[in-house]
């Protein structure tokens, strides 16, 4: 290859970016204005786009879709045919805005069919669904590249600021200038990114991430996994049970399980871990006697440090890593919106979508089966309200 045809350096490709993100030709006035374009706003423009209204969606970064890039390890695990209202903090919402019991995968898997994705499950025994080409970029592109065919435009590096009388404010990161568009209906769908200051929302807390405890020499165990049945236990009554991978680190525990238990923990309750549940008590004492230790059933490392038994028990600190949180609790408050449409009841044309609102869901594709049918459902409640008063 000749001297300086080589891939592009990370600089010029943001200089590409950003040129195009200032090129873009945006209308005065639009029927829809979608605030956000992750996960939810994208299927949120879609949805408006298709239903024939004209559909802006400004997004802070330099392109659309990226955050979806850093799902599931890169693969996006899209959806889980083991959705139930229940598993989210507000299974009635959930359900009154997605359906019940797996009508939410079967709604998203429709969704994507349609995108022309493949997918699949990852395995027999688990309900978790990935795209067939295990690249998070797939359902990214497919989305794109519906929205570019629905004549959705991308206004990219602009970050919204403020929406008022039916204008939209965003500041363009590329001059800095402040600017409007004027929206028939606006769907709000940033994240923590922005909320309406005039809407009623609970503040946003960090879910899914590592839990810092006390009581286990963790600094010595940093980086040893083990399968593990972990409970967390407060005031002697269990809240939650679950069985998997987890990975002890110098503030305590991470992995899967300990995820989704950073949903309910709370300083002080203990967490109480089998490290050989698929070994019963009986069999575990015969197998140190024979062996004269337990490394024959527990990672040899871990035994070392924590000696020849199978449970121990840590209590809970708090939370950890928390700016690497999968998700937010907290947003804009459920009570807020009708399930219909998701449309703020008290902002006439004011719809939300995706983790703005206050829903959240375990690990496995929950978090992302929300965004995806929620921005359904607020896409083509925003074209529908925009068409009519148009
Ligand atoms: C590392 C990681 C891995 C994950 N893996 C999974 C998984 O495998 N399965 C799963 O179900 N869930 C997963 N999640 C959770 C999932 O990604 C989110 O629940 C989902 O993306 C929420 O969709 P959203 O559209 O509300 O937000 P996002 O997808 O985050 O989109 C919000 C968009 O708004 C833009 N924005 C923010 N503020 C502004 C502003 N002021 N103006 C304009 N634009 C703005 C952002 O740049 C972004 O593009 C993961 C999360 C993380 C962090």
């Amino acid at each position: 290859m000749a001297k300086g045809q080589g891939k592009p350096s990370r600089t010029r490709i943001r200089e590409q970016l950003l040129a195009d993100a200032a090129a873009a030709i945006l209308p005065d006035t639009v029927d829809v204005c979608v605030c956000g374009g992750g996960a939810a706003g994208l299927v949120a423009a879609i949805c408006s786009a298709e239903a024939g209204a004209s559909t802006v969606v400004l997004e802070r970064d330099l392109e659309c879709g990226r955050t979806i890039l850093a799902t599931g390890n890169g693969r996006c695990n899209l959806t889980n045919f083991d959705v139930k209202p229940g598993d989210y903090n507000d299974p009635a919402f959930f359900e009154a805005v997605c359906g019940p019991g797996g009508f939410a995968a079967e709604k998203a898997l429709s969704f994507f069919d349609g995108c022309g994705l493949s997918t699949a499950f990852e395995n027999e025994d688990d309900m978790r669904v990935y795209p067939t080409s295990d690249q998070a970029a797939s359902v990214r592109d497919v989305l794109l590249a519906r929205a570019r065919r629905a004549g959705v435009v991308f206004a990219c590096a602009r970050e919204v600021e403020g929406i008022d009388e039916g204008r939209v404010l965003y500041r363009e990161v590329f001059s800095d200038a402040r600017r409007t568009i004027g929206a028939g209906a606006v769907v709000v769908a940033c994240r923590e990114g922005f909320v309406p200051e005039s809407v009623e929302s609970e503040p946003f807390q960090p879910m899914l991430c590592p839990i810092a405890a006390t009581g286990l020499p963790f600094d010595k165990l940093d980086g040893r996994r083990s399968d593990a049945r972990v409970a967390l236990v407060r005031g002697g009554r269990t809240i939650a049970r679950e069985r998997g991978e987890v990975l002890f680190r110098p503030y305590g525990l991470s992995g899967i399980v300990i995820f989704n238990m950073s949903r309910q923990a709370q300083p002080g309750d203990t967490l109480e871990l089998d490290l050989a549940p698929l070994v019963d008590d009986e069999r575990f004492a015969a197998l140190v006697s024979a062996a004269g230790s337990a490394r024959g059933v527990i990672d040899p490392a871990i035994v070392g440090v924590l000696g020849d038994a199978k449970r121990f028990s840590c209590t809970v600190e708090g939370l950890a890593q928390t700016e690497h949180a999968q998700v937010r609790r907290g947003g804009i408050a459920t009570s807020q919106l009708d399930p219909a449409t998701l449309m703020v009841r008290t902002h006439p044309g004011l719809f939300a979508a995706g983790e703005v609102v206050d829903i959240d869901g375990p690990c496995g594709g929950y978090n992302l089966t929300w965004a995806w049918c929620s921005g359904e459902v607020a896409g083509s409640g925003a074209a529908a309200y925009a068409r009519v008063r148009a």
